[in-house]
């Protein structure tokens, strides 16, 4: 290999030296990680030349033995990683180890606190990668040549991890990559074959692809120039999907999906399936630990990876899943579809359709299960993607039963504002009588816990599910039932408590509204256009008024919504509701001055609109009026 003498040395984006300064300093107990990193795009490599060989054979240079060595010299301090798969150009070489392609990657990096502790939680949202290369080395040579380009076109890529890298052009023979490891002061043990063996065997065993090291010979008596060096295979070298479930352990089930997954924390949960018949295809489905910062970014990575017949075919194949289940993450390998299948022709078909219905469904098994097995590490689950789940009875309307089970809610008999309630507690613990699942939206948890349209639920000791997050209004437009139980929104219509009510309260609700029907028709002269209704409520104990919404209009976090988004907001009335047995109530009615029963009608009016988490059209004029009240108060 002669080098030419041109080196060209260029600077890292500033996200990679964030990214290299985060990992340095954050995984420092977890070292040996770096060769799992590097095996795992050797891995990679080599199936992407698999694939490209389908229709250019003459990639592989006669040499279809794919395969990764790892080498170490301990008197030099190096450790060589060497594979002889798709290989990079000089441009792909500054690209792929140069820059973070991934978008938001300067935000999330942003977020880094400097301190040390937090900000180690947060690589795990990353992904750790080729860079992990600098956690044990302090320097770092990559030689390289793309298969199918001539021998001359190798490049060196080399770095001491700090703010530049150096590249150059060299003769490479071989095809692929070579990564040379210059071990770090402290960081020599590594260079053994003992402790590279385990870690292999530790980390890497499920690859597909053979891991070879030299094999450790004792030199033979009187012998004196070292043998010929033999490689031996130390890894299983079977693509983990393939075996059968009894004959894979978790560990293993583990590690794979930090291959697949390009994600260094632990999985939640997993299904490995083959099925057989009209289809034939295996799939190895996992819910990750923990959300990656881009979750919601519109050009986040998601999707499986694909095989057909135990070759690789394409990363991020989307098809196979619903949007709302793109945290998941795994591997499927068809027998059906064809080598040269594109994306274009995923889009849709009879195999495709049909293959993503039956993994939407062992999804949302694997998600079931896991919530009936392991409540608290479908509680992690929740926190970290259930806001992604929501999405799901919008998108997938056969399935909202299902995924509408395994949603999470605050709720009046939950734990505080933690979303732990399922729809299933609700119903098991529903009020003798109760037909319906009750739920209240609103823009936070303090305030629709302080919300005057509980009352009746608390006095009656029936339980109200608290919906606060942004899309929940817009969820619940979606979820008309469950388990054949109607979803009843308590802020809207005139509330039908049914059965709950007895003759008794049904008898005082029709002689209170008959007593306050002069105070009614007052206080509609006296709001106006503002109301589309007032009447008498039965839904307060305590305070004195409420608004509630039309059946059919738009909530508080819908108007929200679009408002935010710039559209125009369809106009609608609130009905004013109010409490027949509060002395305010009681107040009002014998106020005899027209000028103060205004007054006294609007502030009850706003302050209801204040309860509702809304805000003033004149906030000026209710401060104006209820001051005027406070004076009288105190004359
Ligand atoms: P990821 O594997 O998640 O893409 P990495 O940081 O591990 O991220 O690797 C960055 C990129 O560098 C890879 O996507 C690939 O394009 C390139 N790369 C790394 N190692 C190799 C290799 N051995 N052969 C070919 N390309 C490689
Ligand atoms: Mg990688």
């Amino acid at each position: 290999m002669t080098e030419t003498t041109q080196t060209e040395t260029l600077g890292f984006q500033t996200e990679v030296k964030q990214l290299l300064q985060l990992m340095i300093h954050s995984l420092y107990s977890n070292k040996e990680i770096f060769l799992r990193e590097l095996v795992s795009n050797a891995a990679d490599a080599a199936d992407k030349l698999r694939f490209e060989a389908l229709t250019q054979p003459a990639l592989l240079e006669g040499d279809n033995d794919l395969r990764v060595r790892v080498s170490f010299d301990a008197d030099a301090h190096t450790v060589t990683i060497e594979d002889n798969g798709i290989g990079m150009s000089r441009e792909e070489a500054i690209a792929h180890l140069g820059t973070i392609a991934k978008s938001g990657t300067g935000d999330f990096l942003r977020q880094l606190s400097g301190d040390q502790k937090k900000d180690s939680q947060l690589i795990g949202q990353f992904g750790v990668g080729f860079y992990s290369a600098f956690i044990v080395a302090d320097q770092v040579d990559v030689y390289s040549r793309r298969a199918g380009a001539p021998a001359a076109e190798g490049v060196r890529w080399s770095s001491r991890g700090e703010g530049e890298f150096d590249i150059a052009a060299v003769e490479k023979a071989e095809r692929g990559t070579r990564i040379v490891l210059h071990l770090k002061d402290g960081e020599h043990d590594f260079a053994d074959g003992w402790r590279l063996r385990s870690i292999l065997k530790k980390y890497s065993d499920h690859i597909g692809l053979p891991i070879q090291m030299p094999k450790e010979a004792a030199p033979a008596e009187g012998e004196t120039e070292a043998p010929a060096l033999e490689w031996e295979t130390v890894n299983r070298a079977s693509a983990l999907w393939t075996r059968p479930r009894t004959e894979v352990t978790d560990a293993e089930y583990t590690e794979f999906y930090k291959h697949v997954a390009h994600d260094h924390s632990d999985p939640l949960a997993w299904s490995h399936n083959k099925v057989e018949g009209k289809l034939e295809y295996t799939s190895l489905l996992y819910v990750p630990g923990r959300a990656p910062f881009d979750l919601y970014h519109r050009e986040a990575p998601k999707g499986l990876k694909l095989y057909v017949q135990r070759v690789f075919v394409m990363d991020q194949a989307e098809q196979f899943l619903p949007l709302y289940l793109r945290f998941i993450k795994g591997v499927v390998d068809s027998n059906d579809l064809s080598l040269n299948v594109s994306r274009e022709i995923l889009q849709s078909g009879p195999v495709i359709d049909s293959m993503k219905s039956a993994l939407t469904k062992r999804s949302l098994d694997m998600l079931e299960k896991l919530s009936k097995d392991k409540p608290e590490q479908y509680a992690t689950f929740w926190k970290e993607f259930g806001q992604v789940l929501k999405e799901g009875p919008a998108e997938d309307y056969n399935n909202r039963e299902k995924v509408a089970g395994l949603l999470r809610f605050a709720s009046t008999r939950g734990e505080g504002d933690a979303q732990t309630v399922s729809l299933a507690d609700y119903l098991g613990r529903m009020a003798e009588g109760q037909d319906k699942i009750y739920y209240l939206t609103g823009e936070s948890y303090t305030q629709v816990r302080n919300s005057p349209h509980l009352e009746v639920f608390r006095k009656k000791g029936i339980e109200v599910l608290l919906l606060t997050d942004r899309i929940d209004e817009w969820l619940m437009g979606y979820l008309t039932d469950f388990d054949g139980k109607r979803f009843v929104d308590i802020a809207r219509g005139d509330l039908d408590l049914g059965a709950l009510e007895s003759e008794e309260d049904k008898q005082a609700q029709e002689s209170a509204a008959k007593d306050k029907q002069a105070l009614v028709e007052r206080l509609k002269t006296a709001l106006g256009d503002d109301v589309a209704e007032v009447r008498v409520s039965h839904r307060l104990t305590d305070s004195p008024a409420v608004l509630a919404i039309g059946e059919q209009d738009l909530g508080l976090q819908m108007r929200q919504i679009l408002e935010a988004s710039g559209q125009k907001v369809p106009d609608s009335k609130p009905v004013l509701e109010i409490n027949p047995g509060h002395p305010l109530i009681a107040k009002l009615d014998a106020e005899a001055d027209g000028e103060r029963f205004d007054d006294l009608g609007r502030v009850l009016f706003d302050q209801a609109a204040l309860a509702a988490g809304d805000s003033l059209k004149d906030p000026g004029a209710y401060v104006a009026r209820l001051n005027k009240l406070l004076l009288e108060l105190s004359a």
